[in-house]
């Protein structure tokens, strides 16, 4: 425990592994996120609770930190067994209240994406039916208190400044604890892992495709900024000096915006050729992640001149500019 906050370590059917669950111990009694929505989870978050001395029925706020199924999933039951509030930012809350639907429609919006950048029909329907297949880790429920970015949560020991950090997915949300230096930072950073600025659909309804890891960057620098002694992240063990860690995400984004601009100087390909290049034939599962990686350091390099994209029938293609 550290400073009245506990982790539960909830396990999820994803290849991300076990995601922390944050119980806030004050008043309100808190959950910030609650893993997916499957009976093993819901076990091992029961168990966890009980470890500390709490049950479900005792929570009475729930924090979900952005939009992603690993932690949103188990909202539903969670807050009707306690009659907890639940709190998200402003624009996680389609998400939170209708799940299932906003899914679906990142679901075709991703679709259509990955078809332009080349990768191939069988791999997108593959990508498809596995999504599908997850969606029952997925529910939904009202959220009671709408945050917005920059506001104060208020407990009886503590405040938290609720920050708006989008890249990873649209809704990220941090929550810092500036009297303990400390900040709950869900998917933003991660200790172990480089946090994937994955591609989704505009939250603001327009269709041009964001670009994610120049948001994501965008959001890291503000992070920099902020003098925090630890970061609780969203998979994975505290980080104690979170600018160093910063810092080599800088220098791994640009290491591989480098050899990106390498390939594409190479010769012109699709996103999909250059994930082929860099990281070989992954598994299906990984093919969203990695196209979503190429296509944000090519935003990188369109945004320095570096590179330019050429329409070539129904694909999209990347080319060095100018020409080597
Ligand atoms: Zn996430």
């Amino acid at each position: 425990m550290t400073e009245g906050i506990h982790r539960i370590e909830v396990p999820t059917p994803f290849a991300v592994g076990r995601v922390n669950v944050y119980l806030i111990d004050d008043e309100p009694l808190t959950l910030v996120d609650t893993g997916p929505n499957s009976a093993t989870s819901f076990d091992e978050l029961t168990n966890g609770l009980a470890a500390v001395g709490h049950a479900l029925e005792d929570i009475e706020l729930v924090i979900v930190t952005h939009q992603h199924i690993d932690h949103l999933g188990l909202v539903s039951i969670v807050s009707q067994r306690s009659g907890a509030d639940v709190a998200a930012l402003d624009v996680a809350v389609p998400y939170v209240q209708n799940y299932s639907k906003e899914a679906q429609k990142d679901d075709e919006f991703a679709r259509a994406m990955m078809l332009r950048n080349g990768m191939p029909e069988d791999v997108v329907s593959a990508l498809s039916a596995v999504s599908q297949a997850f969606r029952a880790w997925g529910s939904s429920a009202e959220v009671t208190r709408v945050l917005h970015d920059g506001e104060e949560l208020r407990f009886r020991d503590r405040t938290l400044q609720v920050h708006h950090r989008p890249g990873h997915s649209p809704t990220d949300t941090i929550f810092h604890d500036a009297e303990r230096r400390m900040l709950i930072a869900a998917d933003h950073l991660l200790g172990h892992i480089s946090s994937n600025p994955l591609i989704t659909r505009p939250i603001d309804g327009s269709t041009e495709r964001p670009q994610a890891l120049v948001t994501y960057l965008r959001s890291l620098e503000a992070t920099r900024e902020m003098d925090v002694d630890l970061v609780l992240p969203g998979h994975g063990d505290a980080v104690t000096d979170h600018r160093t860690l910063i810092d080599e995400r800088f220098a791994l984004h640009r290491r591989r915006a480098e050899k990106i601009h390498r390939l594409v100087a190479e010769e012109p390909r699709t996103a999909y050729e250059i994930a082929q290049a860099m990281w070989g034939n992954i598994a299906v599962t990984q093919a969203y992640l990695t196209l979503s990686e190429v296509l944000g350091h090519i935003d990188v390099l369109k945004n320095e001149g570096r590179v330019r994209e050429v329409e070539a029938g129904d694909n999209t293609v990347f080319e060095a500019q100018p020409p080597l």
